[in-house]
């Protein structure tokens, strides 16, 4: 069965009332109604109810870029996978690399992210990614499986088939220095070996999404390769005409 691309836009701490109003308009105005690219939106916690008010009824999706691994109770400044989802979330990022470098998140507390997010129904989007320094010591592919098996580890791998991959090379994320379409190719089909080495069926489903300065140049490049299914997609993603232009691109792989 094919994989159905997915763009998605994480918006991370940006925008205002405005603003948001007039990206998600922008980006609704382009959105062809049934077209063969899933498109989901990030946005702040704050502004998730604007724009889940905004795309009801409209292909758009909207996701979090963040839940606490933990349902209810005393923990200041957290919201919980069941907020996300009575405030109209389906998806969730876990394990972003802002979240993993800036914010000390462990592989451990990203599995329990990732498990609380699915007992609350929602998708997660899981982030593996290795830093630049990990790159050029050649040990890419030793954190992207310790990243990910810390999740299997958590959840099990048929937990997986509710999921998205997201890899994202920190060294690419947000410096305009994109990983080539064979660079990337190579680490989505090392992530699907790993998971097929478990359960073949279930790595031919999953999808695997790109990230890392992604833009209207170079997405086609990327999402035109095997194993990648559509991206994760952050500065690009808040100017509605470069995101729709990205949205195309996956809709023409
Ligand atoms: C991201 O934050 O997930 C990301 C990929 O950012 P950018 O597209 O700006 O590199």
């Amino acid at each position: 069965m094919a994989r159905r691309p997915l763009v998605a836009g994480n918006w991370k701490m940006n925008g205002d009332r405005a603003g948001v109003d007039r990206l998600v308009r922008g980006i609704l105005a382009g959105l062809a109604q049934g077209g063969g690219v899933e498109v989901m939106v990030c946005p702040s916690y704050v502004h998730i109810p604007q724009v889940a008010e905004l795309t009801r009824g409209t292909p758009l999706a909207v996701g979090a870029q963040d839940l606490s691994e933990y349902d209810s109770g005393a923990y200041t400044g957290e919201v919980s996978g069941a907020m996300l989802a009575e405030f109209g979330c389906g998806s969730v990022i876990v394990g972003h690399s802002e979240r993993r470098h800036l914010f000390g998140e462990s592989d451990d507390r990203v599995a329990e992210k990732f498990a609380a997010a699915l007992r609350h129904g929602l998708t997660p989007v899981l982030c593996v990614g290795e830093t630049l320094e990990e790159r050029r010591a050649g040990s890419t592919e030793q954190v992207i499986a310790r990243q990910l098996d810390a999740v299997i580890g958590h959840v099990g791998v048929p937990a997986l088939a509710g999921a998205v991959i997201a890899y994202e090379p920190v060294w690419a994320i947000g410096t305009g220095q994109t990983a080539t379409p064979d660079q990337a190719q190579a680490v989505h089909a090392f992530i699907r070996e790993r998971i097929g080495g478990r359960d073949p069926g279930l790595a031919g489903e999953v999808r695997i999404l790109y990230g890392g300065s992604v833009k209207p140049d170079n997405a086609g490049s990327l999402f035109g390769m095997a194993d990648i299914d559509g991206g994760l997609i952050g500065g690009a993603s808040l100017d509605a005409d470069a995101f729709l232009a990205i949205v195309r691109s996956a809709g023409q792989e």
